[in-house]
């Protein structure tokens, strides 16, 4: 964001164009407050806002997110994009009938976790949503810091993310939810098909779809991303813009992740190539079709397609009778 002082016009070559980014907004001509150099603009803090919020109603109408009536459990950490998120979906709530409630996990990290909740209770309060808070210790028996330490789990966001996202499954079943919100934006979208073609594992990126899920069952809420084309530094500048208090520190265990390493590199290659995550995300898009149809025309033929229970915690279940990922990876930590 520009601190208000006079700077030389800057130059930047956008699609074979030459665009000249200057303190004055691309649209009105009053001193700008951002520049969106992947798109080559420029912004006055009103049309950015107008920018921002319009891109995530074209998303949300793009991939039919919401249906009149629609229960949308909001997946809300109390982070920038998930009260991003819930600020955004109860101006659509507006226009558009549909029920919200937040669902905040607690996994237990001490330190920060905390904090977080304040946030969700304090912007749920303003917002007069319904808050309700689904603890890891009362769902699996544990903290995650307790998890962690006991069985010496090297990689934490491997093994927290696939217990969040059975937590957020159960939460948004328990409330009756048909829908499940997640704050996943286009930052996340970028590293995620990066570190899926570095571990050469594509097959699996159909699952990061604007909506998830290629497969319908009654136990899972479908997932939907409406911040899946924005960037995390556009929900940040415009948490700020909008006056939304959100919490900004990382979680301790962030740190250690591949998608770290990855993030930084895809943040230091858009400073010099602007636009560069951007073009990942369309390149996603422009490959899921396809992608969609071979996983589930081999979900067909070998049969993964069907959900059935977990034996071991009766938890939706790739196949009759298979184990979930979750007891699976409990099972394989020891
Ligand atoms: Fe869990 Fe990793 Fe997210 Fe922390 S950063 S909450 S450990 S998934």
């Amino acid at each position: 964001m520009n601190g208000g002082a006079a700077a030389p016009p800057r130059l930047w070559k956008m699609g074979g164009k030459v665009v000249s980014l200057d303190e004055k907004c691309s649209r009105c001509r009053r001193d700008a407050e951002i520049t969106l150099r992947y798109a080559g603009q420029s912004l006055c803090r009103q049309h950015f806002i107008r920018f921002f919020d319009a891109r995530v109603l074209r998303t949300v109408r793009k991939y039919r997110m919401l249906e009149k009536g629609s229960l949308v459990a909001v997946g809300l950490s109390g982070g920038k994009d998930s009260t991003v998120m819930l600020h955004l979906l109860c101006k659509i709530s507006k226009s558009l009938p549909i029920r919200l409630v937040a669902i905040t996990i607690d996994e237990g990290i001490a330190g920060y976790r905390p904090h977080t909740l304040s946030v969700a209770k304090r912007e749920c309060g303003k917002l007069g949503v319904p808050l309700r808070v689904f603890s890891f210790k009362k769902l699996y028996g544990k903290t995650l810091d307790a998890l962690l330490k006991e069985k010496g789990a090297k990689r934490a966001c491997s093994f927290c993310g696939v217990m969040r996202r059975d937590a957020l499954n159960r939460a948004a079943r328990e409330i009756g939810a048909d829908r499940l919100a997640i704050g996943h934006n286009a930052d996340d979208v970028a590293q995620t098909v990066m570190m899926n073609y570095m571990r050469n594992e594509p097959e699996r990126l159909w699952r990061f779809a604007p909506v998830s899920g290629l497969v319908e069952e009654r136990a899972l809420a479908k997932r939907i991303k409406p911040l899946f084309a924005t960037p995390e530094r556009d929900i940040a500048a415009y948490a700020m813009m909008k006056g939304i208090g959100v919490h900004f520190q990382e979680c301790p265990y962030a740190n250690s992740a591949f998608r770290q390493h990855v993030r930084s590199m895809l943040n230091a290659t858009e400073e010099k190539y602007p636009a560069t995550k951007m073009r990942i995300v369309r390149a996603f898009l422009s490959q899921l079709g396809p992608m969609q149809s071979a996983a589930r025309k081999n979900l067909a033929k070998d049969g993964k397609g069907k959900i059935g229970r977990c034996g071991i915690c009766g938890e939706p279940a790739s196949g009759k009778g298979k184990t979930c990922s979750l007891c699976r990876m409990l099972k394989a930590e020891g």
